[in-house]
C-alpha cells in the first residue's frame, strides 16, 4: 500500500493495516516515495516487509534511485521462489546477490546518483531526521492555517493529512487550471491538479524536502490569493 498518498494528500494509517497483514500472514509492501525523510516511517517497528522510495521527493535529491528495504521474511519468500522472476529490472533475487560477496552482475550502478543520495542524506542527518519530520509538519500546519484564513478548505481532515502534500478544494466557480497557470507564469510556482475523480476539484501543493520552508509557505499563500482574485474569486 501507499504510505503517503500523493493523489489525495492522505497519510495512510500504516500501523493498523500492518498489524492486520501480520495477522493474516501476508507480506506488507509499502510505497514510501513521498514519505521517506518527510514523515515518520518506522519500518521495523511496524514489521513492514518491503518498503521502497525515491530519491527525488522528501530526500531532495535528483530523480534516479529507488531506495528499497526487504525484511528477512520477505527475503526468504523471494529466496524460496520456484519460478524465476520474469522481469530483470525488478528481480530482487538477483539484486540481493549483487549485494553479497558474489557480486552477481545485475546492473551498472549510477555512481553519481549514489554520491548525490549520500550528500542528501548527510544534509538530513545534519538537521536531524526527527527535526526534518517536524519541519514538514510545522510548515504544512502553517500552510493549512493560512489557507483557512483566506477562506479555502483542505480535502483531508487533520488526523489523516499528509504533511508533504496538501490537497486543497477548488472553490465553486473557479477555473482551477487558470489559477495554476497564473501561479506558474507569474510566480514561477508549479502545483498539481486533481487526478481521476478529483480532477478539477482539488489542487495539490507539494511541501517536501528542501521545498518545505517557511518562506515558501508565505509566498504560496500570497501568490495563491492573488491568482484566485485575478480569476474572480471573492472569499
Ligand atoms: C511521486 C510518487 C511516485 C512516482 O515516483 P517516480 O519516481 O516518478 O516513479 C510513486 N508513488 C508515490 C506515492 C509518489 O508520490
Amino acid at each position: 500500500m501507499v504510505h503517503a498518498e500523493t493523489s489525495t494528500g492522505v497519510l495512510q494509517p500504516l500501523e493498523s493495516i500492518a498489524a492486520e497483514a501480520q495477522n493474516a500472514g501476508a507480506l506488507m509492501v509499502v510505497d514510501a516515495v513521498t514519505s521517506l525523510g518527510g514523515v515518520e516511517l518506522q519500518v521495523d517497528t511496524l514489521g513492514l516487509d518491503v518498503v521502497y522510495s525515491g530519491s527525488q521527493k522528501c530526500l531532495s535529491c535528483p530523480p534516479g534511485l529507488a531506495p528499497i528495504t526487504v525484511s528477512e521474511r520477505a527475503a526468504k519468500v523471494i529466496g524460496d521462489r520456484r519460478s524465476p522472476v520474469q522481469s530483470w529490472y525488478l528481480d530482487l533475487s538477483m539484486i540481493q546477490r549483487y549485494w553479497t560477496q558474489e557480486r552477481f552482475y545485475h546492473h551498472t550502478a549510477p555512481i553519481n546518483m549514489i554520491y548525490g543520495l549520500h550528500e542528501a542524506l548527510r544534509i538530513i542527518s545534519e538537521e536531524g531526521l526527527e527535526s526534518c519530520w517536524q519541519r514538514h509538519l510545522a510548515n504544512s500546519e502553517a500552510f493549512c492555517a493560512g489557507l483557512h484564513a483566506i477562506g479555502l478548505h483542505t480535502l483531508v481532515s487533520p488526523a489523516n493529512r499528509l504533511p508533504s502534500l496538501i490537497s486543497v478544494k477548488v472553490p465553486d466557480g473557479i477555473d482551477e487550471a487558470a489559477v495554476r497557470r497564473t501561479l506558474l507564469t507569474e510566480f514561477n510556482i508549479e502545483i498539481g491538479g486533481g487526478l481521476g475523480e478529483l480532477k478539477g476539484r482539488i489542487w495539490r501543493f507539494g511541501l517536501m524536502g528542501h521545498g518545505s520552508r517557511e518562506r515558501n509557505v508565505l509566498l504560496l499563500l500570497v501568490a495563491l490569493e492573488k491568482a484566485l482574485q485575478k480569476h474572480g474569486w471573492t472569499s
